[in-house]
């Protein structure tokens, strides 16, 4: 078993001590099954919230009223969360009422693939009543029961259903496709926040071209924000290799290749943090700048390491060249500049004022960023003395 397993095992024989079932579920058993690397053990009981806390001294309701509980110990922290089946999804996306109950195959019943609906006890043998390992060795993903069904119950899993394609290089089921074509609007009920989820885990999946494809033939592409009536612009996304790159550079190659105008109204639309958007944007102005920013090392300062080595990898992407030969080289570039910050400069405004009768303005950030610029491609020297010589030479004091 992997480490996080066996770490977890106590906790599993703690529950079962007081007399209930408890058991390792979903992503952490299909990758441990599949050899992937796994990164956090979800746990599944028969026991209700209200049992787990009291089996536990330390607990936090992180989520209790869909029955799962957050058990902190000192070896890390556990969500454990109570069998329960959902009913009456009147809105596509939130279950009407959740229901405990005691038995481990009816939670499975709940989960959205075969492949995510396995359970695993403390001792390793595995419980797989919906044929999980077979879609595992197949390499598929199918529904739990009616894919119809489960679509209208919760119309994410449709994304979630392409995002596995991407992340695992599987296939979809025939019968699973079919459905994804016809269901397409419930997307529409479905929290963008939610979405964008998925479609970022399915952009950084080794097998994105796959997922994207199936993206556009299925028509779902139509009801995510700003993809309507794109299919064209987005089939050039599929030419590119997008290996080695990270979500926002994959971000900006996307609206880059799809010729997006507006990035930021698509981003907004996406509900992506600020802070994302800026970042995107940033890393498409450098990309876009003409001539390139990679060979003026002023534009190269004022990025800053990090836009400037994602700026980097996403016009190699884009130009058919090698991502890590690019990403090194800018580093490298990045390590050689002379200056960092604004404060490596051996003067300060200060210095300026004293120097020039001209009152504080604007000016004086001008004549610092043109003494940056001298000093970073080598034209003078950082050092006050040569950097007044040369002002006065330039008559600029
Ligand atoms: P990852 O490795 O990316 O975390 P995961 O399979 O663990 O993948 P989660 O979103 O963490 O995905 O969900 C944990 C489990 O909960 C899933 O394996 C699945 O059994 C169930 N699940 C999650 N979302 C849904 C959903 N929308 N509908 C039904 N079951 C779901
Ligand atoms: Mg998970």
């Amino acid at each position: 078993m992997d480490r996080l397993f066996i770490e977890a095992v106590p906790i599993l024989e703690r529950i079962e001590e007081a007399g209930f079932e408890a058991y390792f579920v979903g992503g952490s058993v299909r990758d441990y099954i599949l050899g992937r690397p796994i990164n956090d053990v979800d746990i599944a009981t028969s026991a209700t919230p209200l049992e787990v806390k009291g089996i536990f001294p330390k607990t936090a309701d992180v989520g209790i009223e869909h029955g799962t509980v957050l058990v902190i110990l000192e070896s890390g922290t556990y969500e454990i969360t109570t069998f329960r089946t959902e009913s009456g999804y009147t809105d596509y996306r939130r279950p009407d009422s959740v229901k405990f109950v005691r038995s481990l195959t009816e939670d499975l019943q709940r989960r959205d693939f075969t492949i995510n609906a396995i359970a695993m006890d403390k001792s390793g043998v595995i419980f797989d009543p919906y044929k999980g390992q077979l879609d595992l060795f197949q390499k598929k993903i199918t529904t739990v029961g009616n894919p119809h069904d489960r679509f209208a119950e919760d119309g994410l899993r449709m994304m979630r259903a392409l995002r596995f394609v991407s992340q695992l290089n599987f296939q979809l089921d025939e019968e699973t496709f079919q459905s994804l074509k016809e269901n397409g609007p419930i997307l529409r009920e479905i929290a963008v926040e939610r979405i964008l989820v998925e479609f970022e885990k399915l952009l950084a999946g080794d097998n994105r071209i796959k997922a994207l494809s199936l993206l556009l033939d299925s028509g779902l592409y139509q009801f995510l924000p700003q993809f309507a009536g794109q299919k064209e612009k987005l089939e050039k996304v599929l030419l590119l290799p997008l290996h080695q790159l990270t979500v926002p550079e994959l971000w900006a190659v996307v609206l880059i290749q799809a010729d997006m105008e507006d990035i930021e109204e698509v981003l907004r639309a996406w509900k992506l943090p600020l802070k994302s958007i800026r970042n995107v944007q940033r890393i498409i102005q450098l990309v876009e700048k003409e001539p390139g920013f990679e060979d003026s090392t002023f534009d190269v300062f004022q990025a800053g390491h990090i836009e400037a080595v994602q700026a980097a990898k996403v016009k190699a992407i884009l130009e058919g060249r090698n991502v890590l030969e690019a990403e090194k080289s800018m580093s490298i570039k990045y390590e050689n500049l002379l200056l960092k910050s604004m404060s490596d400069l051996d003067v300060t405004g200060e210095d300026l004022l004293s120097w020039h009768i001209k009152k504080p303005g604007p000016w004086v950030r001008k004549y610092l960023e043109l003494i940056l610029a001298a000093v970073l491609n080598s034209e003078i020297t950082n050092e006050k003395a040569e950097i007044k010589e040369w002002l006065i030479t330039c008559n600029l004091i």
